[in-house]
């Protein structure tokens, strides 16, 4: 089993240590494994310290996670990835494409978390749907999308539709939005998350939704899968979820990156 998509108490709002997670990850029949925590924000984002690590802990983390990566290997245990998962932050481009290159990561997730600078992804600011039209909010989210997902700088499109989180739906078809963004993934050669997380919150299904993973696989977009755990015991969660999804959309393998590179694994 793979799970590339996992966090860890540095980012303030997730619990246990990267020995926990390997520890749960053994337990669970977990293979290969990716830490993703969150990229540090720009000072000034409100809220930053909740949603990711502070800038001075970047070091420390990839340094954490390549010294577990090695004693797993001298141990037989799952082999350890070190990724990021950067938000897409309109004008932050060069920064990020510069930290990311800098540190080395095997995987970079983007992610859109906010929308005109809301975290509409924070259960502390769910007051702010009341003030949408949900429709022109999934036109708002799937545009920041695209041009997260055309900026170049991400390998993986994380919990793609996490616009749904909270169950908020549009009384719309879907199915534009889903071929819209899977034609701008297809061209940026951008690959797709498979994100378990959605089984755990109000929206109760996987990221993406069946038909924006069918839209995926008709233009031949790579996917990744992760539980997006934030506490060890959520390692590997809803993986059998994914495989089936995944089988029926019509994909017959998964891609892991190391060194940004991916490599097919049959499911
Ligand atoms: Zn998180
Ligand atoms: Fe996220
Ligand atoms: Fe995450
Ligand atoms: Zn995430």
């Amino acid at each position: 089993m793979i799970d590339l998509h996992m966090h860890t108490s540095r980012c303030g709002h997730a619990s246990g240590t990267p020995e926990e997670y390997l520890e749960a990850a053994a337990a669970a029949g977990v293979s290969v494994m990716c830490f993703t925590d969150h990229l540090p924000l720009p000072t000034g984002t409100p809220r930053a310290l909740e949603y990711a690590m502070p800038s001075e802990q970047l070091a420390q983390y990839v340094g954490d996670i390549r010294g577990l990566a090695v004693r797993s290997a001298r141990a037989g245990g799952p082999e350890v990835l070190l990724g990021i998962e950067a938000d897409w932050i309109e004008g932050r481009d060069d920064e990020i494409r510069r930290v990311c290159d800098e540190s080395g990561f095997d995987m970079v997730l983007g992610s859109v978390h906010f929308v005109d600078g809301w975290a509409f992804d924070d259960p502390d600011l769910t007051d702010r749907y009341a003030e949408w039209d949900i429709t022109e909010l999934w036109d708002r989210y799937f545009a920041t999308l695209s041009t997260a997902a055309g900026s170049g700088l991400f390998d993986v499109m994380a919990h793609p539709d996490l616009v749904k989180k909270f169950g908020h739906l549009p009384d719309v078809d879907p199915t534009p939005w889903y071929e819209r963004a899977a034609e701008v993934f297809a061209a940026a050669g951008m690959a797709l998350e498979v994100n378990t997380a959605g089984l755990r919150k109000p929206c109760a299904e996987l990221y993406p939704a069946p038909g924006f993973l069918r839209a995926a696989h008709r233009r031949g977009i790579p996917v990744t899968c992760g539980s997006d755990a934030h506490r060890p015991g959520e390692v590997g969660a809803g993986m059998d979820a994914a495989r089936d999804a995944l089988l029926e959309a019509g994909y017959r393998s998964v891609v892991v990156f190391r060194g940004r590179v991916p490599e097919e694994v049959p499911l």
